[in-house]
């Protein structure tokens, strides 16, 4: 894995330019204001003693500080307060969160409105206080239940042990979580932080959808079925949390409900970015965590990593390296924080760091907004996260590391300036920041297998997805598609629907799906009356192969009026008509929706030729000596003995399957009269890499 960042351009152009005026603004080495008025030289000798002078990073200054939100001495007196909040009882902790004056005016629109969006800084007590109000005001009369939907295990289960604590109770009880493979509730649970809101009883008073900027795939999933779900339900109220980014958008989606803001208490925040690039971003992490504990006063220090084995790794160095160093620095606590990690080492960074020893936190992304640690005056970020992604050509998802947005990098500087005024060092120039980093992550919905997203809808017998309310609707075509796909098991290419309104034949193609879809079940062979099934079936035989064959077996059987007796005569399975009736149904409803006009090509099978190659063609068979060969993979295979083209063996084929047994064979193939061949498919290669 390599850092994508590069060097600004030498002089001249924008972007040197705008460096150029960065470094103007800039003061020479990380720190150095307060050091100069406390005498730079002693310190920076003092230092150069301890680490090598080439394991120092060069951070320049910008010029943008992140804003405060108080004057000075109110700063001065928060921060000691702050100092002073370890040795403070809870309830004590809990007054002095920001969302506590506004305890009352939160319940009150609570009340007045049934869905409220809800936007405060991170760590202004939105997860672990506001469901405390709501059980202090009795909304859990009758037994009623209060769900807290959270993106991330991790922050479930730190915070339902949290805020159990807080209430006395033991976790488990009256409060307790689920997430996948875990459920810590029983059945006197009235708070349940949980990962899957889709699970949501009906006995829940007030659901919680918490971190709701994260714009998980479950979040916006669960945005669409809330809103409905909140129509028929006036009793249940709806807070949608978030940090304070894209309010204003979850307002318009719930319509304009009202935004309750938490005011922050945030001290300002020194932002440092290096002036090259850092090629290794783990050793730089080591060494910029280094330079902090030598150079900067108290305060403990925040680092952003991608995923588990870059943060034990970024641990072992970093106790690697203090030990080397011995007593010549004062105690470094190094603890990490990840999905995986056991729940006893998780609460490990939420205890109170001891006097004279500084705390670095090694995390996730989990703690950009869904955990607060107390304490945290520096940030490291090297501008990475992990994120899904979804290649729509392979059909493969997966986590790649991939730099952060600016809105991310943002979140993460402010955790800095939380207790007083911090500083963030960004392992990237301020140059990268501006123009190589995008202005906010992308929704999961937006690069994720969109098969998933309709499976799990379908799962939860949401039909429509055509008219499902997302806040960022998928691409229509595409989930139409994938619905098409669903309904067909997945068996049937798409593609051919993308041709029916080009080819004119969407009648004979539907019914083509819909009877490919139960193809294997559609003749009935009994025993005793071989003979008379394999009459029957010949009598079906029409030129073109087996897909015509289907389709005269459908259009006959629709004649007879949809027919048992028919069936019965002709040795087709009444039941996997009836099912092939219905499945076109379907497809048809969807064609309609997407306004595909369904008509008849009238007898000529040129067109469904045509449709038919465009969706299979990369399923095509060459005659060659003795059998056919793919043209994929130049495998040798054969026509099934049961199809109509057994005999004929055109040169070109098209086939729906193959399948395995005593050799390979093709079932159901369409002679495609020699199709691919001519002009009329050669963009095809472009579908084939769309939708392959
Ligand atoms: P928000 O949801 O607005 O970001 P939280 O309710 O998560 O805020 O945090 C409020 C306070 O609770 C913070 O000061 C945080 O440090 C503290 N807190 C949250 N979880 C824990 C925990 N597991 N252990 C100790 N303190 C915690
Ligand atoms: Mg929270």
């Amino acid at each position: 894995m390599e850092l994508e960042l590069e060097m600004p351009m030498e002089g001249g152009g924008e972007q040197g330019r705008w460096e150029e005026e960065r470094l103007k603004t800039a003061s020479l080495s990380f720190g150095a204001k307060k050091e100069r008025e406390k005498g730079l030289k002693a310190e920076r000798e003092k230092y150069q003693l301890i680490l090598e002078e080439d394991e120092i990073i060069n951070f320049v200054s910008s010029a943008v500080i992140m804003k405060g939100t108080q004057d000075e001495t109110e700063q001065e007196q928060a921060a000691l307060s702050q100092a002073e909040v370890q040795k403070q009882s809870i309830q004590e902790v809990r007054r002095s969160l920001p969302v506590f004056p506004y305890r009352e005016d939160l319940l009150l629109a609570i009340q007045q409105h049934q869905i409220l969006v809800i936007e405060g800084e991170t760590g202004s007590g939105k997860t672990t206080q506001i469901p405390q109000f709501l059980m202090e005001s009795g909304y859990n009369d009758g037994g009623m239940k209060i769900g807290c939907t959270q993106p991330r295990r991790v922050a479930a289960m730190s915070v339902a042990a949290r805020v159990a604590q807080e209430v006395g109770v033991k976790l488990g009880n009256e409060v307790g979580y689920s997430i996948r493979f875990e459920d810590c509730t029983s059945e006197r649970t009235v708070l349940k932080y949980m990962t899957d809101g889709i699970g949501l009883c009906l006995k829940v008073v007030v659901v919680i959808i918490d971190e709701a900027h994260e714009r998980t795939l479950h979040t916006d999933i669960l945005f669409g079925l809330i809103k409905d779900i909140a129509r028929f339900r006036p009793d249940l109220k709806v807070l949608v949390a978030s940090a304070t980014l894209d309010t204003e958008r979850f307002s318009c989606f719930f319509d304009d409900a009202p935004v309750f803001r938490i005011p922050g208490r945030r001290f300002p925040v020194d932002i440092f970015y290096t002036k090259a690039p850092e090629a290794d971003y783990l050793e730089a992490c080591v060494v910029s965590v280094l330079q902090i504990h030598v150079t900067q006063p108290p305060g403990d220090c925040l680092v952003f990593l991608t995923g588990q084995e870059e943060i034990e790794t970024c641990c072992e160095l970093l106790q690697e390296r203090c030990r080397r160093l011995g007593s010549k620095i004062s105690e470094l606590l190094v603890l990490p924080i990840y999905a995986n990690l056991p729940s006893d080492m998780q609460a490990k960074i939420f205890s109170p760091t001891p006097p004279g020893s500084r705390k670095v936190v090694v995390a996730t992304n989990i703690a950009e907004t869904s955990l607060t640690i107390d304490g945290i005056i520096y940030v490291i970020d090297p501008g990475f996260c992990k994120q899904k992604s979804y290649n729509a050509r392979t059909g493969m998802e997966s986590l790649i590391v991939t730099p952060c947005s600016r809105a991310s990098a943002n979140q993460r500087a402010g955790r800095a300036g939380r207790v007083a005024a911090g500083k963030c060092f960004r392992l990237y120039t301020a140059w990268a920041f501006k123009h190589e980093m995008e202005e906010s992550t992308v929704p999961e919905i937006q690069r994720t297998n969109l098969g998933n997203v309709v499976l799990l809808l379908k799962s939860l017998g949401i039909n429509d997805l055509i008219h499902f309310d997302f806040m960022d609707p998928p691409p229509h075509e595409t989930l139409v598609l994938q619905d098409i796909k669903y309904l067909l098991c997945f068996s049937l290419n798409i593609s051919i629907f993308l041709y029916l309104s080009r080819y004119k034949c969407s009648e004979e193609v539907l019914t083509i799906a819909a009877m490919l879809s139960v193809n294997n079940s559609i003749f009935y062979r009994p025993k005793d009356k071989v003979v008379h099934a394999d009459n029957a079936r010949q009598n079906f035989v029409v030129p073109g192969g087996d897909h015509m064959v289907l389709l005269n077996v459908y259009t006959q059987w629709l004649e007879s009026g949809y027919s048992t007796q028919w069936c019965y005569e002709n040795f087709i399975q009444f039941r996997s008509m009836k099912r092939a009736r219905d499945v076109r149904e379907q497809l048809e409803g969807l064609m309609d929706r997407i306004e595909v006009e369904v008509c008849s090509s009238g007898g000529d099978i040129v067109p469904i030729r045509k449709a038919v190659t465009a969706g299979y063609f990369y399923h095509t068979a060459r005659l060659s000596k003795g059998g056919y060969k793919t043209v994929k993979h130049q495998q040798t295979v054969y026509v099934h003995p049961n199809s109509s083209l057994f005999e004929e063996q055109p040169r070109w084929l098209i086939y729906h399957e193959l399948v395995f047994t005593t050799k390979e064979f093709m079932r159901q193939v369409f002679d495609q009269g020699e199709l691919l061949l001519s002009c009329h498919c050669c963009h095809l290669p472009l579908l084939f890499k769309v939708f392959r």
